[in-house]
């Protein structure tokens, strides 16, 4: 049996291809991680494990902003130990396997998966097989340049994308608009669907931003299909995605426009995509 697991900043998920998901707080050292993992596992063959944040595949750390405890951390030998395969790779690697294979983007040639959240993470799937890159770094879109020059980034550069385009810089900059630093969510969506400028202006902008660098990406990749997943267009669904659309197709201009899709595996795309990896690594 071959398990997944999906390492958030506050959720650890597991699973297996068809079974439930379950959730857990993500706990607070990289011992603890290893722990409950290991417990959650149980007998599996094979675990594949998907981290929000940077991994080097060329020695099996993690350099995860959002998971402090695990930078530097050599999380796939502490878990490969008792001879169980392991495959290590990025959070946004792993929904984008699984979006080609088992959701929006099935039947694509080339799909570019991109994640706004938290952060903002992608990954790329061409002719089946996922690009890592030399250290599984490949497609971290969320640290391009497109944010505000000179502001720094908890990855070490200054002036990232997701400075100014990720769920957290928006919801940040709403919060300040509004001036209620505990405004949820979901309150933000509602003021943006009664069409609150101090909601939307930050969501418009968001969408700018990463439609810019996204035609960056296509023209660089050239994806037949780009699928959208994260928090925020679950959150505000049109009003985000047709700002974003509009901003994309500005960009490429007379290039080819990808079809842009919204993600279809939610939560379990992590978990998922994690298990193929095993498959392809094997
Ligand atoms: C991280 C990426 C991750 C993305 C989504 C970003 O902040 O740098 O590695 O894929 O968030 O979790
Ligand atoms: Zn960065």
């Amino acid at each position: 049996m071959k398990v997944g697991v999906d390492l958030g900043g506050t959720k650890l998920a597991v699973g297996t291809l068809d079974g439930p998901l379950s959730l857990r707080p993500t706990p607070d050292t990289a011992e603890g991680i290893v722990a409950e993992v290991r417990a959650l596992a149980g007998e599996a063959s094979g675990i594949g494990v998907c981290v929000a944040g940077r991994v080097d595949v060329s020695t099996g750390q993690t350099a995860a902003a959002n998971l402090p405890q695990l930078d530097g951390f050599p999380l796939a030998g502490a878990l490969e130990q008792g001879g169980v395969q392991v495959a290590l790779l990025n959070d946004a690697d792993a929904a984008a396997l699984a979006e080609h294979h088992l959701g929006a983007a099935s039947g694509a040639h080339t799909s570019l998966y991109v994640t706004v959240s938290t952060g903002i993470g992608a990954g790329l799937v061409a002719a089946g097989r996922l690009h890592t890159g030399a250290h599984g770094q490949a497609l971290e879109l969320g640290h391009v340049s497109g944010g505000p020059a000179g502001q720094p980034c908890p990855c070490g550069r200054t002036g990232c994308l997701e400075l100014v385009a990720s769920g957290t810089a928006l919801t940040r900059q709403a919060r300040t608009n509004l001036n209620d630093p505990a405004a949820s969510p979901e309150a933000l969506a509602a003021l943006a669907a009664e069409g609150d400028r101090r909601v939307l202006d930050p969501l418009e902008a968001a969408a700018q931003a990463l439609g810019e660098r996204l035609a960056d990406a296509c023209i660089l990749l050239d994806p037949d299909v780009v699928v959208l997943g994260g928090g925020v267009v679950g959150g505000y669904g049109e009003r985000y995605l047709t700002p974003l659309r509009a901003a994309l197709t500005r960009a490429l201009g007379p290039w080819h426009v990808p079809d842009l899709r919204v993600a279809r595996l939610g939560s379990r795309a992590g978990v998922l995509g994690a298990i193929l990896a095993l498959e392809q690594q094997a």
